[in-house]
């Protein structure tokens, strides 16, 4: 009764992570996604985008999480004819038209009308799956497939789906972990092992890493507030939408709750700002949804904290309100924080803000995500040590901020969390699939899994390699 994995995604450099699991006549799709960054940059025209395999068997698509790098091709499969359902967590099922109203605009139209009708059936065929139910998915005479979605402790909503394969007598469950998160984030419960797995498809994005601890990262977090509370001056941070933000903006109220900041001058004037449109609407949900959080979370709310709602925060959606503050930002002085997309610099309201204020000996601006090669985001932090400069919108502006960049804000799993992972797992994969990480990290995790002292068989995934 053996199912078949198979991975359409990464086949051209494009695409991000899209798996089929397939058990008798019957196909499963796990995330189906863009990929992002440097690599996909002008290169993803529509033809490359377009879903190039048979979906006439698929019985239903899981979505693990919202990132676009698992969802982002979602439009394409709705074009091919695809017509449901998408099965994903409750938070999941409120973020997921969210995240793909943007990923329309900017891939496929501008057209209002058609956004909404696809919005509008998008939302007729997205099913939420309470976390830790079994729900039966697929049922013919001679199988029958449950799911299960768990916490992935990756985003908000995040989750790894096992799939319960039945026939006659016997059954297989096979694991898809989607993105795991780190152990040590904050604001999200970290995942659980599954209690069972037989066959395991795990991602290797830090597979050869181990992230930087919390502490350190708030510790640094806290001298560079602390310079711009006394200096007058901005902090910059280029971030994400999901996640990122949310975690930064945990951090950055655990340290505006500490006295030793309190102590410098200029705290009570302090802002912090959100400047994006979808990581408004992001914080908006986080906060509405904090049933989802962990424990720590949620205590600091019980004791009269509010996380991610604290009172010198403000968002700014509109592109008015954008150009009033920053306007405000030139004529007013005082200690600000601003975050703003995009992440590595290379667009969005960032690029105003680094325009207006990279030249300025007061600013800092704080890295908190990889700078992928040929991004401007990796040009300032090649740059900056000598002086150097950088071209935003064809305009040369010499860097004369400081830089600084935190590792430790990756939402992705490292190495050992990875290995607790799957060591956690009670009766033991008898065979694991490593995907979704370069090559020296899904290489460096499987010497490190084959090394553990059970009995699997470690195969590193090749897109389209079938099983
Ligand atoms: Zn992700």
């Amino acid at each position: 009764m053996k199912s078949v994995i198979k991975h359409h995604g990464a086949t051209n450099g494009v695409t991000g992570s899209c798996h089929e699991l397939k058990f008798g006549e019957a196909g499963f799709l796990i995330d189906c996604g863009l990929f992002q960054g440097d690599e996909a940059a002008g290169k993803s025209s529509a033809d490359d985008l377009k879903i190039d395999f048979p979906i006439e068997h698929i019985q239903a698509l899981i979505v693990t999480h919202v990132h676009i790098d698992h969802v982002g091709r979602i439009p394409y499969l709705l074009a091919a004819g695809f017509k449901g359902p998408i099965y994903c967590s409750e938070p999941s099922a409120l973020l997921l038209p969210e995240i793909l109203e943007d990923a329309l605009k900017i891939g496929f139209t501008r057209n209002r009308e058609l956004i909404e009708k696809v919005l509008g059936y998008l939302k007729t065929i997205i099913q939420p799956v309470p976390y830790g139910e079994w729900l039966c998915i697929y049922d013919s005479d001679s199988r029958r497939v449950k799911l299960k979605l768990e916490r992935a402790g990756h985003i908000l909503g995040s989750a790894y789906a096992t799939f319960q394969l039945l026939q006659g007598d016997n059954d297989e469950h096979v694991v898809f972990s989607g993105d795991v998160g780190a152990s040590n984030a904050p604001l999200l419960p970290e995942a659980k092992s599954p209690e069972r797995c037989d066959r395991l498809v795990i991602e290797s994005t830090y597979g050869d890493r181990i992230h930087e601890g919390r502490e350190n990262r708030v510790g640094t977090l806290r001298q560079v507030l602390k310079r711009c509370l006394a200096d007058n001056g901005v902090v910059l941070i280029p971030a994400f939408s999901i996640g990122r933000t949310q975690e930064l903006l945990y951090e950055i109220e655990e340290t505006l709750h500490d006295d030793k900041i309190k102590e410098v001058g200029k705290f009570s004037e302090w802002e912090v700002v959100v400047d994006s449109p979808l990581a408004a609407r992001f914080t908006e949900h986080y906060r509405n949804l904090a049933e989802f959080w962990d424990k720590e979370a949620r205590e600091r709310r019980e004791f009269g904290r509010h996380p991610l709602n604290f009172y010198q925060l403000t968002t700014i959606a509109s592109h008015d309100h954008h150009k009033a503050f920053l306007h405000r930002c030139l004529s007013v002085r005082k200690p600000r924080i601003v975050i703003a997309g995009s992440g590595m610099c290379n667009g969005g309201r960032i690029v105003n803000y680094l325009k207006a204020f990279i030249g300025d000996p007061t600013t800092d601006i704080l890295f908190v995500g990889y700078q992928a090669s040929g991004t401007i985001g990796r040009q300032i932090l090649k740059h900056s040590p000598d002086n150097g400069f950088v071209v935003l919108d064809g305009n040369r502006f010499d860097i004369r901020s400081g830089v600084y960049s935190l590792s430790g804000y990756s939402a992705h799993a490292d190495q050992q969390d990875l290995i607790d992972f799957v060591s956690g797992i009670r009766i033991k994969p008898k065979e694991i699939r490593i995907v979704h990480g370069d090559e020296r990290a899904k290489k460096a995790l499987q010497s490190k899994l084959k090394a553990l002292s059970f009995d699997s068989k470690v195969i590193i995934s090749r897109a389209q390699e079938t099983e």
